[in-house]
């Protein structure tokens, strides 16, 4: 088995892979197993990533709001639009992460009551 890069994104991955982990490409024979699996840790890392984008986003909401309180010297005074913008935007990006996220573990559940799943997939989900 040796090291390759990927003939599509380039990312490197075995020689013997069916698909690439990265991309999804197909290299060779790839079974339905196989596809599935991958379809399964892709989910997987969504998921992931958008629990990260959503810490980032709260994280974002409480700067707003210490920024808030600076600007308004302990809230004595009007504060810029500054706080307010940032504390709009990341409310709104923390609904769009939700959503996102409930559709992804929606999807999830769906995949795991897919009858027949072999149990290299209900790992990988
Ligand atoms: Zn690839």
């Amino acid at each position: 088995m040796a090291i390759i890069a990927c003939p599509q994104c380039g990312k490197k991955i075995s020689s013997r892979a069916a698909i690439c982990s990265h991309c999804g490409i197909q290299l060779g024979e790839a079974s339905e197993q196989d596809l599935a699996v991958f379809e399964a840790r892709r989910l997987r890392e969504r998921i992931y990533r958008l629990n990260m984008i959503s810490y980032g986003v709260i994280t974002l909401f409480v700067a707003g709001f210490g920024w808030y309180w600076w600007d308004s010297n302990g809230f004595a005074q009007a504060p810029t639009a500054g706080p307010f913008v940032l504390m709009g935007l990341a409310a709104a990006g923390y609904i769009v992460v939700r959503v996102l996220l409930f559709r992804s573990r929606q999807l999830r559940k769906a995949m795991r009551e897919t009858p027949g799943l072999g149990s290299d997939l209900r790992r990988n989900l």
